[in-house]
């Protein structure tokens, strides 16, 4: 980069706020995939008026810029795969506004998932959307992948709880979308911005809808000695009229994953196990769980488990926060896959999953978020073994493509970036591509915004120059 570029940089945000030292670009030239992409600065920005000023700069001058968080996203959104600046958002970390009586927060995007909840539970209230990054990930990831989590089968994902948005354009202009009302007139920008990977505009301002935090939980394990058995629970349980907070599955190999790492009590030997966990008010929440412990049975669990106490309720949880830190032990690497597929075919693609992984001869466990028919294979790899490293990628393809074949689709919660864009043909035709390719086109015509991610290269059509 120019050395004028950078001292232009450093007026901006200040000297000590753009790393340029190959030690520094080091640690920005990866997320939580295997790929590796070296930015050519990193720049902190600490308000809107920095990243205005900072997009100003580089639009004049044809540079790319990747926004980024926490840098924990699953696709390769932070990969600064045409060069560029990264530009760092974690420093914006004000919460803004807390106002429970309309049952609306303002955060920067480099607030931490968790701490708003921590901030929001004193108060009764939450941010519904968890994902199990959310010790590490921040809003403005969250609001780039739209991101998932345990608890939205019941209350949906990252896209409906954001109310409002400000957001500086890939040329300095700040716009704002949405607002603290229910409803806004003319185009959905804030559906459009949530989920676009940091392609369209820079997120400065997150306006969240927070809610009360529910009166009574009560947590379950079904213990399953068969994954069919599992998969019919979920469908039954949703049948029976009861959305429970939480329906998530573990198998075998994750189970015992999880168990060599941080002991949550599951049975090693069980096929699998579901976590359920409804919540509400208390009167009618026993009858709820009563009516799930039959729906279990009815299905053959082998046992069920209530957490009596939260100190149980945490261990539960341990294990499925956990499960993904603990396959790694298992393999020096993982790779996740995160494919969706209607709840009844659940069980089916499961068993597809084990059927395609044997075929590639690679090892995989299962996480799956089964309520909303989410799943996420698992490959335990070692990245260094070129052989092993392109049978798990096929194996991970042939999976989405077999949820596509169900009507399912590419991802549930971790986004297309630099990792799924060649699929995206799979699941949309040539006019949906050419429509989504318009959109990145208005919002950004000269390419310079994450530019490389969701679409695949045919569609990527303006250039940075
Ligand atoms: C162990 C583990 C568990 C995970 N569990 C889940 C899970 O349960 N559910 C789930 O959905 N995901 C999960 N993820 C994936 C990841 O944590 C989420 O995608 C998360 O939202 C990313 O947040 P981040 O702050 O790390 O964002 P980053 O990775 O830094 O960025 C993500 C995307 O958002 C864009 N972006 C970041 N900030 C902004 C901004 N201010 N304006 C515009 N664009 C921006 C980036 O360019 C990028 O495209 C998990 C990841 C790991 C490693």
């Amino acid at each position: 980069m120019r050395p004028a570029l950078l001292q232009q940089l450093k007026q901006i945000v200040g000297p000590e706020d753009v790393l340029t030292s190959d030690r520094d670009l080091m640690a920005y030239e990866y997320d939580a995939t295997v790929e590796k992409f070296l930015p050519e600065a990193v720049v902190f920005a600490s308000s809107t008026q920095e990243v205005a000023a900072v997009l100003r700069l580089t639009y004049q001058n044809k540079v790319p810029v990747v926004p980024r968080g926490a840098g924990t996203n699953l696709s390769g959104g932070t990969l600064p795969v045409k060069g560029g600046i990264v530009l760092e958002l974690s420093r914006m970390t004000r919460v803004l506004t807390i106002d429970t009586a309309n049952q609306r927060a303002v955060v920067e995007p480099g607030v931490i998932n968790l701490d708003l909840q921590n901030l929001l539970a004193p108060l009764g209230f939450t941010y519904a959307p968890d994902p199990a990054s959310q010790k590490v990930s921040t809003m403005g990831g969250n609001v780039g992948e739209d991101s998932g989590g345990p608890h939205c089968l019941k209350y949906g994902v990252t896209s409906n709880h954001i109310v409002g948005l400000e957001v500086v354009l890939p040329n300095g202009e700040v716009i704002h979308t949405g607002g603290a009302v229910e409803d806004s007139p003319g185009y959905d920008l804030t559906g459009l911005l949530v989920g676009s990977e940091g392609t369209l505009g820079v997120v400065t301002k997150i306006t969240v809808r927070i809610i009360r935090l529910p009166e009574t939980i009560k947590t379950l394990l079904g213990v399953y000695d068969r994954l069919e058995d599992v998969g019919q629970t979920v469908s039954d349980i949703i049948a029976a009229g009861i959305i429970p907070a939480t329906l998530e599955l573990l198998d075998r190999p994750v189970i015992n994953a999880v168990e060599d790492s941080v002991q949550a009590g599951y049975p090693r030997d069980a096929a699998a196990v579901l976590l359920i966990e409804v919540d509400g008010v208390g009167d009618g929440l026993e009858r709820q769980a009563d009516l799930i412990v039959e729906l279990c049975q009815k299905n053959k669990v082998r046992e069920v488990r209530v957490a009596k106490s939260a100190a149980e309720r945490d261990a539960l949880w341990a294990g499925r926060r956990g499960a993904f830190g603990a396959v790694a032990r298992v393999r020096p690497s993982y790779l996740v896959q995160d494919g969706t597929v209607p709840r009844t075919e659940l069980a089916a693609i499961l068993r597809k999953v084990l059927e395609i992984s044997a075929a590639h001869n690679v090892t995989v466990g299962n996480v799956a978020h089964a309520g909303d028919g989410n799943l996420h294979p698992l490959f335990m790899y070692d990245p260094k073994d070129k052989d092993e490293a392109r049978r798990v990628h096929e194996a991970g393809a042939e999976i989405l493509k077999a949820c596509v074949d169900v009507q399912g689709t590419l991802s549930g919660e971790h986004g297309i970036g630099l990792e799924k864009q060649k699929m995206m043909p799979w699941r949309f035709g040539p006019t949906e591509m050419d429509v989504m390719a318009k959109v990145k086109q208005v919002w950004d015509p000269a390419d310079l915004l994450n530019p490389g991610k969701i679409l695949p290269p045919e569609y990527q059509t303006a250039k940075a120059g």
